[in-house]
């Protein structure tokens, strides 16, 4: 189809004829062949303290081994929403979760890790008793674990968000508000979700040296976070610049290229 409307494709004997029944493999076949046969990987990304370039803590980012393109690599862009759709999303998340927190086990002086959880995840009563069960089972302490949420899951669904961070943090986990300042209604919501970290979106910190409405609104959460009592993450941080601009303004914790990328060997778990 993406070839265009009158783009007629033929195929011929075994290889053609395999390649195309796989490519018409679905999301959710794939997904499902993913977590049966290994094919998921967590790769690791910094986040470290402004003031002094040391490690604060390490987030895990998805990847998914391509079953039809051996070497090939799946980024959560392509595969996410696909999940979320299919409902899949349950059991990558679980799968994640789990994942990093036997890491953690494992590794009892590595630094805490931060896992990404779909908003799809909080109408799953059983999602924070499943979190409290493995940490005990794997006897990691609770606070070495930190929790993503979107800031738009969250106020989309602000009844079961609110719930699903109370029920976390009653665990003792730690609770982040990701992507935060893309959904509007930010401002008023920040109150009743009473997350510990706030991670502003990477689109206001990658347009920080040229944008003067990024440094105020920045600069502006960054002074009702720490009011509220929350530390503060910038995301996407890729040069010195905007480094320098974050530290002026006070922030707590950076994460971006010019620190490190996400990486399946990182030397903070080493
Ligand atoms: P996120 O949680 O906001 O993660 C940050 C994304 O920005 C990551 O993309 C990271 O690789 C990328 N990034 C980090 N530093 C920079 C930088 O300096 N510049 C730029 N341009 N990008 C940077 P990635 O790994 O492709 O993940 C994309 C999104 O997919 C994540 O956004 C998160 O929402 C979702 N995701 C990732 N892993 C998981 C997972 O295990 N479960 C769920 N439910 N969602 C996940
Ligand atoms: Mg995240
Ligand atoms: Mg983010
Ligand atoms: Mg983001």
């Amino acid at each position: 189809k993406g070839a265009g409307k009158s783009t007629w494709r033929f195929y011929s004997a075994d290889a053609d004829m395999s390649q195309h029944a796989l490519a018409r493999l679905s999301w959710k076949e794939r997904i499902s062949q993913a977590l049966e046969n290994d094919g998921f990987e967590l790769h690791f990304q910094g986040i470290y303290y402004a003031q002094t370039g040391e490690l604060a803590h390490l987030e895990a980012l998805l990847r998914m081994h391509d079953a039809e393109r051996p070497g090939e690599i799946f980024m959560p862009a392509s595969f996410i929403g696909h999940a979320e759709k299919t409902g899949k999303i349950i059991d990558i998340d679980r799968w994640v979760i789990r994942k990093a927190i036997s890491l953690l086990a494992e590794k009892p002086a590595a630094p805490s890790i931060a896992v990404n959880v779909s908003g799809r995840s909080f109408d799953e009563p059983g999602l924070p008793e499943f979190i409290a069960l493995e940490l005990r089972r794997q006897g990691v302490a609770p606070e070495r674990l930190l929790v993503e949420l979107t800031e738009t899951a969250a106020v989309s669904d602000l009844r079961d968000a609110q719930r699903f961070i109370d029920a976390l943090r009653a665990t003792g986990c730690k609770v982040c508000l990701d992507d935060f300042g893309v959904g509007f209604a930010s401002f008023a919501y920040l109150k009743q979700l009473k997350a510990d970290v706030l991670k502003i979106d990477g689109m206001f910190v990658r347009d920080l040296p040229n944008d003067r409405d990024s440094q105020i609104f920045v600069r502006g959460m960054v002074a009702m976070a720490h009011d509220m009592g929350k530390i503060t993450v910038a995301e996407f941080v890729e040069n010195q610049q905007i480094l320098d601009m974050l530290i002026e303004f006070g922030i707590d914790q950076v994460q971006g290229y010019h620190l490190d990328r996400p990486q399946k060997f990182h030397p903070g778990l080493r």
